[in-house]
């Protein structure tokens, strides 16, 4: 007596309409083996993938036909039992030790005779060459997008892919709140939780509606995809996509995150630590708080002293107190400072400097296309090399992303050069500007104000 058990599977990344739905396949086999008259011990249903192997559902079947509950299989095709090698393999082994006695299937013949087996291991064949082709396809047209400067993955946070056109387009609505998140984090006051608050209070969430994980935002934070840099598989690409953060932007978010990777020590316990070594002898300067308690009237003050940590030689400096060494530092700073009349001359003349930067500019830039060009000559060299076997992978693949960054670099120098000048421009500026606020500085009354000079 045969007894078949009847097997269905669809998985989820099976597209293709041709194949049933896991209920339409159980009508299709009920119907087959009423006509058939074939004997149906139960019936078992998977919603796996058959291309790689750990399926439980197929596992059960062949144990409950090793045990003898069953000898044969009913199923829709062959390649709902199986589309790797292992499997395939394995099928044929059990009709081959007489474990299997049958095979059924409505869309498929087979016989369990030797032409049969060698009709289905052909089968099997041609089911696991449809799924490396299918994956070589893919990899295929990932390698073209990227040549076009497309990332072939979902579009980060504020970009959609575009479905008709295959691309990555700025969403306008979403590249607005993302923006808006960087200004916030440059600001430097919030934390990645706050920015995190801030993508939920939009909109923007997991699939759940919880809060974005806290490294998912560390990782929007420093997506390079956000300034023209697709990172593929370890390999750099060009990007094509159209930005919406400014590369400054950028830059400065990612000096704020750096920064509180590796926060300076003890800097902000103590406002004044850090700016000054002791004139006597060299030494760094060190700072302690002083416990004061006054019952009667003020309760409990702290004091702060600075002194000389005295770690050399016998340096005769004594303690100081805070306040004392804040008077210092506003003299200091008042010395340094720019009277306004000064001033306004060098930022008349800065403003001359930057007419003549401007035709500069254009100069530069011609220079800088130049050198983009030289690295795609470069770039083109080193693909030959490669597709020569002259060059080793690992070593092409590193020049090549060293190339690109350089190549990203300076495209991002000429679209600052044509948006803001040199940067020296800036800096000067700047430093003016600094100058003659350092007066202002100095005769403020609010305590502490100096440190905010980042001196
Ligand atoms: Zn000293």
């Amino acid at each position: 007596m045969i007894k078949y058990i009847a097997y269905c599977r669809k998985s989820t990344d099976e597209k293709e309409k041709q194949v049933l739905s896991i209920e339409s396949q159980i009508e299709e086999l009920k119907e087959f083996a009423t006509k058939e008259k074939l004997q149906i011990v139960c019936f078992l249903t998977e919603s796996r993938t058959a291309k790689s192997l750990g399926r439980p559902v197929f596992e059960e079947v062949i144990q409950k036909i090793e045990k003898g509950e069953a000898n044969a299989i009913l199923s829709w095709h062959p390649d709902r039992l199986a589309r790797n090698s292992v499997d395939g393999g394995k099928i044929v082994y059990l009709l081959d030790t007489g474990k299997f006695l049958d095979l059924k299937f409505p869309t498929f013949w087979f016989d369990n005779t030797p032409q049969g087996k060698f009709m289905l291991s052909i089968a099997f064949g041609q089911f696991k060459y449809y799924v490396d082709n299918l994956s070589e396809n893919v990899k295929r047209g990932n390698r073209q997008k990227l040549r076009k400067g497309i990332l072939p993955n979902k579009a980060p946070y504020g970009y959609l892919n575009e479905p008709r056109l295959r691309t990555i387009e700025v969403d306008s609505a979403k590249s607005k709140i993302v923006k808006k998140v960087f200004e916030l984090f440059a600001e430097g006051e919030s934390s990645i939780a706050d920015i995190s608050r801030f993508f939920q209070k939009f909109g923007i969430t997991r699939y759940s509606g919880k809060m974005l994980h806290l490294d998912t935002v560390k990782r929007i934070l420093t997506n390079k995809f956000y300034i023209g840099i697709i990172n593929f598989g370890g390999e750099i690409y060009e990007g094509t996509q159209e930005l919406f953060i400014p590369p400054e932007l950028f830059g400065k978010v990612q000096k704020i995150l750096e920064a509180r990777e590796h926060p300076k020590p003890r800097r902000n316990s103590f406002t004044f630590l850090g700016l000054a070594k002791c004139a006597e002898c060299g030494c760094s300067i060190t700072a302690e708080v002083k416990h004061k308690c006054y019952p009667t009237t003020r309760g409990n003050v702290d004091y702060i002293y600075y002194r000389c940590t005295k770690k050399k030689t016998d340096c005769s400096q004594n303690y100081l107190q805070e306040e004392l060494v804040e008077q210092q530092l506003r003299a200091i700073v008042e010395k340094a400072s720019l009277p306004a009349s000064w001033a306004k001359l060098w930022l008349e003349r800065l403003d001359k400097e930057e007419t003549k930067e401007k035709e500069n500019g254009e100069s530069q830039i011609t220079r800088f296309s130049l050198e983009i060009q030289q690295i795609d000559q470069k770039l083109d060299r080193l693909l030959e090399g490669y597709l020569d076997q002259i060059v080793d992978p690992q070593i092409y693949q590193q020049k090549k992303n060293e190339l690109v960054e350089l190549k990203i670099k300076l495209k991002e120098k000429m679209t600052s050069i044509s948006k803001n000048g040199s940067e020296w421009l800036g800096l000067m500026r700047e430093f003016i500007e600094l100058a003659a606020a350092a007066a202002k500085i100095a005769r403020a009354k609010h305590n502490k104000l100096v440190a905010k000079l980042n001196l």
